[in-house]
């Protein structure tokens, strides 16, 4: 029989932790298939670990991974794949965002299509605030990188053995868990769903997690902003050309009055430093990949792991 696991990172969510247990385990129960729950506590600093290790006594089908520390969302579910044995994973949000009893319609798609992914995608964005909406930044990610990503999807999705084990080969440390998998190939179906808004606590997603998330999905996928720069740099020596001929023809011919140019100038002057700095920024940035990269620290740092 095949075994399926559902794989949950959770950070501060006491206020969801029991009623999420509570229906993954329902939405499962009559389901022909072997199923757990690996839980993965990303270093909360509330009741979320006591209550986990609670579930974890009364029920040996949820595996528990504390972390160290808090180490991030993309890391938790790394450590989830990484840690998981079954046929089939399920990643999932404690927040019932995406509704666990989609779970069976899910497989059922999958077994008709014969998928090795099958990626959960938004209908509307209905449960989300317009924070969110604004930042649903695929399109540019498309645009900026070299593969081409599913619009208006999250991390919820289902992935067989096969795409598991392409995944636990992945060396780099800035996992972008979507791309990634996207990015893995083989046969991957979408399934259409509403997205619901959290059952209680709030976001753990503020904007400064927002952003780092974005960039590193666009810096890991993407040099187009390199070449981007090297394209701003390339049209500001045509505009320096172009200029440094018409005020000397100016000047010989009398045309322009070289002398009055205070606004062109600091608009020039201001225009240039800001390419500049815009594009050290980005040299910076991948600079930066490098020397995490390099560094190979381990992406995460397990406590504690129960019932495996
Ligand atoms: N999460 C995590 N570590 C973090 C931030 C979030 O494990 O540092 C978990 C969180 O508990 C939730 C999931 O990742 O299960 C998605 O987070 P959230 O619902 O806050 O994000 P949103 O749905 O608002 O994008
Ligand atoms: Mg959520």
């Amino acid at each position: 029989m095949k075994k399926l696991a559902v794989i949950v990172p959770c950070y501060n969510e006491e206020l969801v932790i029991a009623e999420s247990y509570r229906r993954t385990r329902e939405a499962l129960h009559k389901f022909p298939v072997l199923t757990e729950i690996i839980y993965i506590n990303d270093g909360s600093r509330d009741r979320t670990r006591l209550m986990l290790d609670e579930i974890a006594a009364s029920d040996p089908q949820v595996k528990v991974i504390h972390f160290s520390r808090n180490f991030g969302h993309q890391p938790a579910v790394t450590a989830g794949i990484n840690n998981c044995d079954a046929d089939l994973a399920v990643i999932l949000d404690a927040d019932m965002q995406d509704p666990p009893e989609l779970i069976p319609s899910i497989l059922e798609l999958q077994e008709k299509e014969q998928a090795n992914v099958v990626y959960c995608v938004r209908k509307s964005r209905e449960g989300e605030g317009l924070f969110k909406k604004v930042t649903a930044f695929y399109r540019m990610l498309n645009y900026m990188s070299d593969v081409n990503f599913p619009l208006d999807t999250g991390d919820f999705r289902l992935i067989d053995r096969k795409v598991m084990d392409q995944f636990d080969r992945f060396q780099e440390r800035g996992k972008y868990i979507r791309g990634l998998i996207s990015w893995v190939g083989f046969k991957q179906v979408p399934f259409y769903y509403e997205r619901e808004a959290r059952i209680a606590g709030e976001t753990k997603y503020p904007f400064s997690k927002m952003w780092k998330f974005a960039t590193t999905a666009m810096l890991y996928f993407s040099k187009k902003p390199l070449r981007l720069a090297t394209s701003l740099g390339f049209i500001a020596v045509l505009v320096g050309i172009v200029l440094a001929v018409w005020f000397t023809l100016g000047k010989i011919y009398g045309f322009s009055n070289a002398e009055t140019g205070w606004t062109s100038i600091m608009t020039s002057v201001i225009f240039f430093g800001g390419v500049q700095l815009l594009t050290v920024g980005v040299l910076g940035q991948y600079i930066g990949i490098l020397f995490d990269e390099i560094k190979a620290r381990p992406e995460y740092i397990i406590d504690e792991k129960k019932n495996f």
